[in-house]
C-alpha cells in the first residue's frame, strides 16, 4: 500500500489511473469505515482512502483535541483490506493559506438536524470533500448513511458543481448489540456505553412502532423522547428523508422517513438514524 503525503503526489497517482474508488475518513478506523472500503474494492480498479482530521469542521475545539488518532493501526487495517493508496496530507498541505473563507452552503438543509447545532460544521465538510475530490479524482466516492445529512449534502454538492464523481451511500454498520459504530465510542466508559445503547434501541423501536401507528405521529414522537430519557438529547424526531424537514403530518406527505437522533453521553456527541419507507 502506497502512502501519499502531498497533493502533488496524489495528483500524479490519480492521473495515472482513472478508475479510483475513494473513501474519505478522519481515521481511527472501525468496521463501519471498512465496509465502505470493501464496497469500493468491489466496484473499482484502485481504492484510495484518506485520513485527515479536518479542523475546519469541528465547531467545538475540545472535540477536535480529543479526536482519537492511531495512524499505524489504521494503516495496518487498510493494508489488510488490499487498499492501494493511503492519502495522509498534513494540515499545512491541505490549508497552505489557512482555512479558506469560502463557504459552500445549502441554507435550508444545513439549518436542520446536526447543521442547526454545529455552526460551520457542514461548510467545513463540503470544502474538504470538494478539495479531496480535486486531488484524488475518484470515479466513485463512498459515504456512510450513519452521517445521513452529510451524505445528502455531498451528493447535492457533486451534482450542483457537476463534479465527475458518483457519490455512493452505504448502510450504517452496528455492533452486535445495536450501537452504531463510531470513532468517538472509544471515549465512553463501560457505563456510558450501556447508556448509549438507548439511542439505537429507541430508534429501532420507533421503526417498529412506525408501521403500527403511522397515523399517530404525536404518539410516535412522544415515545421516542420517552425512550431516550434521561439522555441529553439535541434532536430526536421523524424527518422527510429528502428535505430533512421535521414531519408534522404523515397523511399529507408520504416520503421516505428518516428517524434521527443526536444525543450526548458522558459529554460525547453521538448520532444515529434509521430509514423507513
Ligand atoms: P469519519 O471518519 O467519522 O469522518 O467517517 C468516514 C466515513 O465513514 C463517513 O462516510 C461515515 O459516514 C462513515 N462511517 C462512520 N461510521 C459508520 C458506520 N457505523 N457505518 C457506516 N459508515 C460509517
Amino acid at each position: 500500500m502506497r502512502i501519499i503525503e502531498t497533493k502533488a503526489e496524489m495528483l500524479a497517482y490519480a492521473a495515472a489511473d482513472h478508475d479510483i474508488g475513494f473513501v474519505p475518513t478522519m481515521g481511527y478506523l472501525h468496521e463501519g469505515h471498512l465496509s465502505l472500503v470493501r464496497r469500493a474494492k468491489a466496484e473499482n480498479k484502485k481504492v484510495v482512502v484518506s485520513i485527515f482530521v479536518n479542523p475546519a469542521q469541528f465547531n467545538d475545539p475540545a472535540d477536535f483535541e480529543k479526536y482519537p488518532v492511531d495512524i499505524a493501526h489504521d494503516a495496518g487495517l487498510l493494508k489488510a483490506e488490499g487498499v492501494d493508496a493511503l492519502f495522509l496530507p498534513s494540515r499545512q498541505e491541505v490549508y497552505p493559506h489557512g482555512v479558506p473563507l469560502l463557504t459552500l452552503r445549502y441554507e435550508a438543509l444545513m439549518g436542520r438536524l446536526c447543521g442547526a447545532f454545529r455552526p460551520g460544521h457542514f461548510e467545513g465538510v463540503l470544502l474538504i470533500v470538494h478539495n479531496l475530490f480535486m486531488w484524488v479524482k475518484p470515479a466513485r466516492a463512498y459515504f456512510g448513511l450513519k452521517d445521513y445529512q452529510q451524505y445528502l449534502l455531498i451528493q447535492k454538492m457533486a451534482r450542483d458543481l457537476e463534479l465527475p464523481v458518483d457519490v455512493v451511500g452505504c448502510p450504517l454498520v452496528r455492533e452486535s448489540d445495536g450501537l452504531a459504530l463510531s470513532s468517538r465510542n472509544v471515549r465512553l466508559s463501560a457505563t456510558g456505553r450501556k447508556e448509549a445503547l438507548k439511542i439505537s434501541q429507541a430508534l429501532l423501536k420507533a421503526k417498529r412502532d412506525f408501521s403500527r401507528y403511522t397515523q399517530n405521529l404525536p404518539f410516535l414522537k412522544k415515545q421516542l423522547t420517552t425512550d431516550l430519557a434521561p439522555l441529553q438529547v439535541e434532536y430526536a424526531s421523524f424527518y422527510d428523508a429528502h428535505t430533512l424537514e421535521e414531519i408534522e403530518d404523515f397523511s399529507k406527505v408520504k416520503p421516505q422517513v428518516l428517524i434521527a437522533v443526536a444525543a450526548f453521553v458522558e459529554g460525547v456527541r453521538l448520532i444515529d438514524n434509521v430509514l423507513v419507507t
